[in-house]
């Protein structure tokens, strides 16, 4: 190791390995990890299908034990199979909490004019997620919808501290009217949350009418507070509207007492892309942005802002994958962003002294 590697500040950061796309997207990020001014030290649990079908609920024990011990982690696209590694983990590490910025990208091609720029935050458990359901004789099924007070909580405060700091409004959407009982509560705790927070404008839409509203005028929202399986669904609408499912990131969070973010595992939105792995195809954009967000949270803010505008430039200047328009393979964009990231993060030279 060089002095100059030594001397960089060095965090720990659990790398959650998946499949399909995912080694090519972990290449991508250890290309762009050595152009960073501060060191990544990845710890590497293996969460492919094939070692979770080998080793079962060892796999989970290992990511759980190392995400505990960094505190962050970046996790590549996994097959859902036999059980949904990103629902294990937010239950076992309690990240109650997913936000995802969705926003289109100047220059990148979309089928949508206006400019959207939302923050979704999702309560990251519970809905009509944690029950695959059971049938009910041969011709019926039933499942259970989980809406429970704590995650929401988190969720809310999180989203009203984030317009605090930011200035922006808190919409919350959901069917309250029909779903009395889980998304009556859900709204009930959010306003709750909301009267400790008078400075921020908190306003309450119907889930079906806000996605057509979301589409008419992207401008009227800002920061928007949903439970899982709504955010699920928002997030990959945005994302569309935004061009591309390939350029989503988020965070799963979990908190202390005192509401501060304690575990944080960023990853991208889409999935392991089968009909492209392999062949160099895959756009690292969402991965990249999942790291400047690593970043952000690590605190090495001018790193995270570098890595995520350097990522954006070059989309909106034309160098892209083939998914936006573009001609670059994963490793060209990989090294085109490294060097972007390294030339306006390089030491400025003193100016000469007379
Ligand atoms: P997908 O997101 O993998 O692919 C949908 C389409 O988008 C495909 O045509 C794919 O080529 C393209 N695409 C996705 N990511 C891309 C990228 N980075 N660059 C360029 N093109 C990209 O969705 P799917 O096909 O429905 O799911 C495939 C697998 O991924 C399934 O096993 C699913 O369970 C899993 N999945 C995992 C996660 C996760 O781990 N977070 C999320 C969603 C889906």
């Amino acid at each position: 190791m060089s002095d100059e590697a030594r001397t960089r500040p060095t965090y720990r950061v659990t790398e959650l390995l998946g499949d399909g796309i995912g080694p090519e997207l972990s290449r991508a990020i250890h290309r762009l990890a050595e152009a960073l001014p501060v060191r990544l030290d990845f710890v590497e649990v293996d969460l492919t299908l094939e070692n979770r079908r080998a080793r079962g609920k060892l796999v989970y024990d290992e990511a759980v034990e190392a995400i505990n011990s960094t505190l962050v982690a970046l996790k590549h696209p996994t097959i859902t199979a036999e059980e949904s590694p990103n629902a294990i983990l937010r239950r076992r590490l309690d990240l109650s909490v997913i936000h995802r910025p969705v926003y289109t990208i100047p220059g990148v091609p979309t089928n949508f004019r206006p400019e959207l720029d939302l923050d979704i935050i999702r309560i990251a458990t519970g809905g009509t997620y944690d029950d695959p359901g059971r049938m009910i004789g041969e011709d019926g099924a039933v499942s259970l919808r989980i809406v429970e007070r704590r995650p929401v909580t988190e969720a809310a405060r999180y989203a009203f501290n984030l317009a605090r700091k930011t200035r922006k409004i808190v919409t919350s959407a959901s069917k309250y009217t029909i779903q009395k009982g889980t998304d009556g509560l859900f709204e009930k705790v959010v306003a709750e949350v909301a009267q400790q927070f008078p400075e921020v404008t908190h306003t309450v839409e119907l889930f079906d009418a806000l996605l057509g509203k979301v589409i008419m005028k992207p401008e009227k929202f800002q920061i928007v507070l949903v439970l899982n399986e709504y955010g699920d669904f928002l997030s990959d609408m945005a994302c569309g509207l935004a061009g591309s499912l390939g350029i989503g990131a988020s965070s799963n969070l979990g908190f202390d007492a005192g509401a501060v973010v304690k575990v944080a595992m960023f990853d991208a939105a889409h999935g392991t892309a089968p009909d492209i792995a392999g062949k160099n195809l895959a756009n690292p954009t969402a991965i990249f942005l999942a790291l400047s967000m690593l970043l952000y949270q690590l605190g090495e803010i001018s790193t995270g802002q570098a890595v995520r505008n350097a990522t954006l430039d070059l989309l909106r200047d034309g160098v892209r994958t083939g998914d936006l328009g573009g001609r670059e393979s994963t490793e060209s964009f990989a090294d085109a962003v490294a060097a972007e990231v390294s030339k306006r993060l390089a030491p400025k030279p003193s100016a000469p002294t007379a």
